[in-house]
């Protein structure tokens, strides 16, 4: 019989979270911490939120620490992987999952705003990679599982967000590349690309758009509804443990179907 039991089992493991003060990200950091991983929470700007996630994970028995950075600052990029290292000893596992999205139509779409889009989404994953993965070169193992999206596979209607669905689709390219390039240090580097699912990011829609959530949406998955950020947990875990030893490269949709049709 193969064993399977212990296979997602992160005892002993370190993983730094971008953005896990709130919404996908803190559901990913508990959920790893639920498999024994001690945990470093990244935020920007929500310290009480990061607290909180903290606090939850330390209640449950873990060890976590949060630390603030800009992943979108080369220089917070750096430091943010060097205080990790020096609070936790090492980082086994990164999950890139700070984002942002601001909606708006091509023809209006600042260069601010294409560039801030850019420098969170995409800057931001290359710079916490470099940095963990020149780390984790050094350790010879290591495991990066990025947040990608649907959104960097299909274009998203009615809302109009360009920048957004063109970061998405550099992370998933930039997953491809370093998992060819870092392959030989040990190191996998996967994605999640996730559909529609209920967060911060989603709820200002949901709150005055609600026939775009219903019709456009949920619809538009064969499932019918939106995801919760906790239907996203297994794939992460999945990624990050040796479970997936033989998996790199891969970009795992997580959306209920949206991107079937
Ligand atoms: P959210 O609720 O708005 O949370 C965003 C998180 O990213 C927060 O923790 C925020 O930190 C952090 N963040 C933003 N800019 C940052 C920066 N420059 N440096 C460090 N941290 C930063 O968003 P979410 O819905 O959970 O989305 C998380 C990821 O999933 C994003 O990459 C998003 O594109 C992706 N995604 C979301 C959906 C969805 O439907 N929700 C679908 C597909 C993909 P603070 O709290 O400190 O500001």
């Amino acid at each position: 019989m193969n064993k399977t039991k212990g296979l997602f089992d992160l005892s002993g493991k370190v993983a730094l979270v971008t953005g896990g003060s709130r919404g996908i990200g803190k559901a990913l950091a508990l959920g790893l911490a639920g498999q024994g991983a001690a945990v470093v929470i990244n935020y920007q700007s929500s310290k009480s939120h990061a607290d909180e996630v903290v606090n939850k994970i330390k209640a449950g028995g873990g060890r976590a620490v949060a630390i603030q950075a800009d992943v979108s600052q080369e220089d917070e990029a750096n430091h943010l992987v060097m205080e990790a290292v020096s609070a936790m000893g090492r980082v086994d596992i990164l999950i890139n999952n700070a984002g942002i999205v601001i909606p708006t139509n091509a023809e209006d779409c600042t260069f601010d705003d294409w560039r801030r889009t850019m420098s969170v989404n995409l800057d931001g994953v290359f710079l916490v990679s470099r940095a963990a993965g020149r780390h984790m070169i050094e350790r010879g193992s290591g495991s990066i599982v990025s947040v990608g999206s649907m959104s960097g596979r299909i274009v998203n209607w009615p809302f109009r967000h360009a920048a957004y669905n063109v970061s998405k689709a550099g992370v998933h390219m930039l997953t491809k590349c370093l998992a060819t390039e870092w392959a030989e240090y040990g190191i996998r580097v996967n994605a999640i690309a996730p559909g529609y699912i209920h967060t911060e990011l989603t709820d200002e829609v949901l709150k005055e758009h609600p026939e775009v959530v219903r019709d456009h949406w949920a619809k538009g998955a064969v499932q019918n509804r939106i995801g919760d950020t906790n239907e996203l947990v297994s794939a992460a875990v999945y990624l990050a443990a040796d479970s997936a030893s033989f998996t790199t490269g891969e970009i795992i949709t997580v959306d209920g179907g949206l991107t079937l049709r």
